[in-house]
């Protein structure tokens, strides 16, 4: 499907750049537009592939390009206030083009944490087609406020969009890793899995057509009746042969005189299926009690059978025990088969839980500190005796 995607805050405007890039490499042709918003001049100008003209600094009266410095209460603020520049660098989308906006932001941080509820709202008011968040929670380490601030910006952000894809950064924290580098594996395995779902709607010319295509309506309906979305993802890699023709550890190799072994590919989609329910999810959950579901196998079409989607989708239904569980083919000629799930409306969560307990804590903590701090600071800076005078 086409997106207009908008990324809000420094993470926000990073993870859309990346989309380009992921859209340039795999010719997906899902980002029909990109636009970058922040109140912070360096972070726009560290992009990469979103257009010059598509990137808008807002806030610069108040903060005067420096950014709100995880004030997100301000990222709201001036995100209200700047609206009409944001409006004017969507206008120039041609948004009859476009199946869905998403908005892309970290929510621990400040611009996109306040900013991106803001835009979410204000794009529902004016436009039909769906509006959808990506949020970024933090990791647990990054401290008190950035657990407050996403535990905020969740709530809202969750209300005014048509449903919230959320991406946990705690899952994918790697030990030993610079921060830097960190992120940009995460932000590769962002746009790996939202990029196959997204893209999965978006079959171009001279591509297969799948034997039972995933349109975008099909993506549209999964997500419609908003709530919180995880998405699971597992792939393998089929190999080329010797002889240029495509040798298979999916298949274990077993090629029978009429090419793949249909009960082998069978067999091996369905434990791929299982893998990606059961294994990291970009928000992890209890996949029991998820109201709709999509999946998505993608890959070589002599990879790819009606019979083991089926299957998958099967299994899904029993697993989550919702009966809404989509499915479908995404051909793609990439040496690997992958499955990826969406499941949305999930809520038993118990991440977001212990991130609003934390949070509730940090707030309590705020609060003392801030009520103690006027009787504190007079009793370092006056002498014991007030033997002593201000100057006037
Ligand atoms: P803002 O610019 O004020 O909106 O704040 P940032 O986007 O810099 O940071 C918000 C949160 O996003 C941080 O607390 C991190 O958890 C996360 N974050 C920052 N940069 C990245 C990134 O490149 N990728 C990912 N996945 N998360 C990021």
């Amino acid at each position: 499907m086409k997106l207009a995607m908008i990324g809000f805050g420094q993470a926000g405007g990073k993870i859309v750049d990346r989309f380009l890039d992921y859209d340039d490499r795999t010719n997906s042709g899902i980002v029909r537009a990109a636009v970058a918003v922040n109140s912070a001049k360096a972070d726009l100008i560290g992009l990469e592939n979103i257009p010059q003209e598509n990137r808008v600094l807002i806030g610069q009266a108040r903060v005067k390009g420096h950014g709100v410095g995880a004030d997100n209460e301000l990222g709201a603020e001036i995100a209200e206030e700047d609206i009409d520049e944001v409006q004017n660098a969507i206008d120039a989308i041609p948004t009859h083009e476009v199946d869905a906006f998403i908005v892309v932001s970290g929510m621990g941080g400040g611009t996109g944490s306040g900013g991106a509820p803001v835009l979410a709202k204000h794009l529902k008011r004016i436009y039909t087609i769906p509006v959808y968040g990506l949020g970024v929670l933090p990791g647990t380490d990054e401290g008190g406020i950035y657990t407050l601030n996403a535990a905020r910006s969740f709530q809202t952000f969750v209300r005014e969009v048509d449903n919230l894809l959320v991406f946990d950064n705690d899952s994918w924290r790697q030990t030993g890793e610079s921060v830097e580098g960190g992120y940009d594996q995460i932000n590769e395995e962002i746009v790996r899995r939202f990029g196959i779902l997204f893209g999965a709607g978006e079959v171009g010319e001279g591509q297969d057509v799948a034997e039972s295509v995933v349109d975008s309506s099909e993506i549209i309906n999964t997500l419609s009746g908003g709530g919180v979305s995880t998405v699971g993802y597992a792939s393998e890699d089929v190999e080329l042969d010797t002889s240029g023709g495509l040798l298979s550890r999916f298949t274990g190799g077993e090629q029978g005189d009429d090419g793949l072994d249909a009960a082998n590919t069978t067999n091996r989609i369905t434990s791929l299926v299982r893998k990606a329910a059961l294994g990291r999810l970009t928000l992890p959950c209890e996949i029991e009690g998820t109201e709709r579901a999509l999946l998505v196998l993608s890959g070589p079409p002599e990879y790819l059978n009606r019979k083991g989607i089926e299957r998958g989708r099967k299994w899904l239904e029993e697993e989550t025990g919702s009966m809404e569980v989509r499915g479908g083919d995404f051909p793609r000629q990439e040496p690997e088969v992958s499955a990826a799930i969406l499941l949305s409306g999930v809520t038993n969560v118990p991440r977001i839980k212990r991130l609003q307990q934390v949070a509730i804590e940090a707030q309590d903590n705020i609060d003392d500190i801030q009520a103690d701090s006027e009787e504190n600071l007079e009793e370092l800076v006056e002498d014991d005796e007030d033997e002593l005078e201000p100057l006037f």
